[in-house]
């Protein structure tokens, strides 16, 4: 999702251009204790663990009349070892009123939002099996969508049902039972079968493989499919008066298929807008590789939030507008050039959806190089110079605060850091680097070889120090687990040049560039001074600001 926030009900700072940013709730959250429905949420517990989730077939009838929802989960799984308790999420105030296995109703009790479902006798490990969980109830409602998520039970303009589903941070169980934490995702993919009022449509994830009509009960049943592994907070209902128009991309991976859905009175302007969607596949495959769901197509769905990043139906509420609801939040004024919504909500298809985090306390990897994709976006079309500025630009919102990295086991994600931090935490690791081409196969290479993953960060970022070939553990270190950015020291004394970093973590060597005299040469200081001696007296100093960090010339 993006991190930007208009409607605020907690304490906000107001930056340069009045762009209001959330003061992350982390400040407090991260001190606070882990509380046993945070640990149960966060962590894989026995109960989770013996079992690996192969595919979800969900079929949920929402009913607006009464703000209310009813449905079934079959949840095929696999034993990876015996095991006869199972952990199964589903948030208050909706509640399981059955799980069968077979034809037997399995015992389950209720701890807060966790249901802990026994077996009649163990499973022995290796085998495949399933479970109907049958649920409903009112669910709850969203705040702030897609921040503070849930059901939005919305009208649209002309004062027809419009209803949205958005669940990440929160989780996919405040609307189905599942298993909800990233690191188990469907292997063989979903079914979504979302029963509506028959004057209405719903648009979920993948393809839509047919419509039943009970004209008894003045319903619709519309069964979407994703064949792929999809993380639970992607899964989405969109219900509205939609209409659809498709188009076909030819890109690395042949012919994609692409959907737009929109309402009826949106179609003029979103014709027209939505040019910038074979724009950012073009842009995104050249540096990310193939776009990841061919076999599930790409959809754009409009809705009455901002945005997000549901797989493969990207969900999409700019206004038909350029920059983030008209802003820009690089200051520079290049977010005017692009559409926010479009670029930043599809670029997780790369970074969030194809390599999904294990733990939230991960996010960086789908927010930080999402921010990141931006500027590449940027780049791709208006050069390397003006993707520079962008995220260098978008450094006024970086706060500082808290580490990006938030806290394990507890489903707690770190600071708001995590997207322009993380951009330019990128970047600079690409300065480092310090080769173009390595640095795009890198990219590339992220997206191949975790292909429909699910990562830790030290997974990302082994990856990126080992075939970058240079040592980056520091670097990470610094910029995803402290606060602190590194100050470069330095001192001129007629042709000696002495530098230093301070406020580092132990062991941080970050090379660098400079331009001494109008001579760019690359320096590697530490925490302890070294010397330079150039052939004349120095008159100039400058350090390239695509390295995120500050400086100072000491007298
Ligand atoms: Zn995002």
């Amino acid at each position: 999702m993006t991190q930007i926030r208009y409607h605020l009900r907690t304490t906000v700072v107001l930056c340069a251009s009045g762009i209001a940013l959330m003061l992350s709730n982390s400040v407090l959250a991260q001190d606070k204790p882990v509380t046993r429905q945070e640990m149960l949420r966060g962590t894989i517990t026995p109960e989770r663990e013996w079992w690996d989730v192969l595919h979800y077939d969900l079929s949920v009838q929402f009913m607006p009349a009464t703000r209310s929802i009813k449905g079934s989960n079959v949840i095929t799984f696999k034993s990876l070892k015996p095991g006869s308790k199972m952990q199964i999420d589903l948030q208050t105030p909706l509640s399981i009123s059955k799980v069968l296995h077979g034809n037997t109703e399995l015992k389950f009790e209720r701890e807060g939002n966790v249901y802990w479902v026994t077996f009649e006798k163990e499973l022995p490990q290796g085998v495949e099996d399933k479970i109907e969980i049958s649920y409903g109830g009112h669910p709850t409602e969203a705040k702030n969508p897609p921040w503070d998520g849930g059901v939005t039970w919305g009208r649209d303009d002309l004062g027809d049902w419009y209803i949205n589903t958005t669940c990440e941070g929160i989780g996919a169980s405040v609307w189905w039972p599942n298993k909800d934490i990233g690191s188990d995702e469907p292997d063989r993919g979903m079914k979504i079968n979302i029963t509506v009022p028959d004057n209405l449509v719903d648009v979920s994830n993948g393809r839509l493989k047919g419509v039943d009509h009970d004209e008894q009960a003045k319903t619709k049943t519309y069964h979407w499919e994703v064949t792929n592994p999809i993380n639970n907070y992607g899964v989405n209902a969109n219900i509205g008066n939609y209409i659809n128009w498709s188009e076909k991309y030819e890109g690395l991976g042949g012919t994609l298929d692409i959907n737009y859905w929109v309402l009826p009175h949106q179609k003029e302007a979103a014709m027209t807008t939505f040019k910038e969607v074979p724009r950012m596949l073009n842009a995104f495959e050249y540096w990310f590789g193939k776009y990841p769901w061919y076999e599930d197509g790409y959809k754009l769905v409009t809705v009455s939030y901002p945005g997000m990043e549901h797989q493969s139906s990207v969900t999409y509420g700019n206004y038909y507008r350029n920059g983030y609801r008209e802003r820009d939040i690089s200051g520079t004024g290049i977010g005017l050039k692009f559409d926010f919504i479009i670029v930043h909500e599809s670029g997780h298809e790369w970074f969030g959806n194809n390599i999904s985090m294990r733990d939230a306390a991960d996010m960086w990897i789908h927010e930080g190089f999402t921010n990141y994709s931006e500027n590449l976006f940027v780049e791709y079309y208006w050069g390397k110079q003006m993707g520079a500025d962008y995220v260098i630009g978008t450094r006024r919102g970086i706060r500082n605060d808290t580490p990006i990295i938030g806290t394990y086991g507890a489903n707690r994600e770190g600071s708001g850091d995590m997207y322009n931090k993380g951009g330019n935490l990128l970047h600079t690791v690409r300065q480092i680097v310090n080769d173009d081409a390595k640095w795009r196969s890198i990219l590339q290479g992220l997206n191949k070889d975790f292909w429909h993953q699910t990562v830790t960060t030290q997974q990302v970022e082994s990856y990126i120090s080992q075939h970058a070939g240079i040592d980056l553990s520091k670097v990470f270190d610094q910029y995803l687990r402290t606060t602190k950015i590194p100050l470069l020291k330095y001192k001129i004394e007629s042709d000696n040049l002495s530098f230093q970093y301070d406020r580092i973590v132990q062991g941080f060597a970050m090379p660098i560039r400079v331009t001494v005299n109008g001579k760019e040469v690359t320096i590697k200081p530490s925490e302890t001074m070294q010397t330079m001696t150039f052939p004349e007296a120095i008159t100039s100093v400058v350090v390239d600001r695509n390295f995120y960090v500050e400086s100072e010339a000491v007298k």
